[in-house]
């Protein structure tokens, strides 16, 4: 899995891509970074990337022109490396956007190649989006003032699904959303906190009971936390 970031702060995206798992994924050559500065690739003498928006409004929109070379520059890069004609997906992230969640991140970590493009500003001028962005992409109803946080967001959920990355292959299975449940609640040592036992269940060894127990509180924490998840939830097992 290759992550090209095209953005005017790449050292947003490298000092928190190089920490923690993805840090680790990155030294292991399990997935890779390569980030673009969008500035470096205006023609304007003053490295300029904004402008006002036609018809008025408020705040600067990025124009085209250093955006569009920075992709063909990025392009040119992966074609060098692949033969394969492919185009890689290019995923501009919005307020706009189709919501990202855990699917979504499964189906991209699929691809060989993935290329985000991080607005600043009030966005970006439409006909570049035209031009080159295959998917358009919001990490929730709200609005932030770059799309570096978001493009981190989804590089760290993708990581975590590229086989390898975490120590355990099984730790992202029972999570929460990868079943359509959230996770059940989990214990640590001391076997006695300020008074609060584990449940007894979890020290029995029985395994088919545990399994029980936790798929119990998976459902009651759904319901009671994302009554939405447990409906779809519940119609899909009757289905
Ligand atoms: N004027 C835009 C609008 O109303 O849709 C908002 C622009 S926002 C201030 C600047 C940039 O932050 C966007 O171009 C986008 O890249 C990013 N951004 C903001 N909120 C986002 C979200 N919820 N998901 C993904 N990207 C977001």
């Amino acid at each position: 899995m290759r992550f090209s970031v095209m953005t005017l702060f790449p050292e947003m995206i490298e000092s928190s891509m190089n920490s923690s798992i993805t840090g680790r994924a990155l030294e292991n050559n399990l997935i890779s970074l390569d980030v673009y500065n969008i500035r470096d690739y205006s023609l304007d003498k003053h490295k300029k990337v904004d402008d006002y928006p036609y018809g008025g409004g408020a705040g600067m929109l990025m124009f085209p022109q250093p955006i569009y070379d920075c992709y063909k520059a990025i392009e040119e890069r992966i074609n060098a490396g692949d033969s394969s004609g492919k185009k890689p997906r290019v995923i501009y992230l919005s307020p706009k956007g189709k919501i990202f969640n855990q699917a979504m991140a499964k189906e991209l970590s699929q691809e060989d190649d993935l290329i985000f493009l991080c607005g600043h500003y009030e966005g970006i001028d439409q006909r570049v989006l035209d031009t080159i962005v295959t998917d358009e992409v919001s990490i929730g109803d709200y609005v932030l003032t770059g799309g570096e946080l978001p493009a981190l967001v989804m590089m760290d959920t993708i990581s975590r699904l590229v086989p390898g990355v975490l120590n355990n292959e099984e730790s992202s299975q029972d999570e929460s959303h990868s079943a359509g449940l959230l996770e059940y609640p989990q214990y640590t040592r001391p076997a006695e906190w300020m008074g609060k036992k584990v449940p007894d269940v979890l020290v029995s060894g029985n395994h088919a009971l545990i399994a029980k127990w936790r798929m119990e509180q998976s459902l009651e924490v759904t319901k009671k936390n994302r009554p939405d998840m447990f409906e779809k939830y519940i119609n899909s097992q009757q289905g």
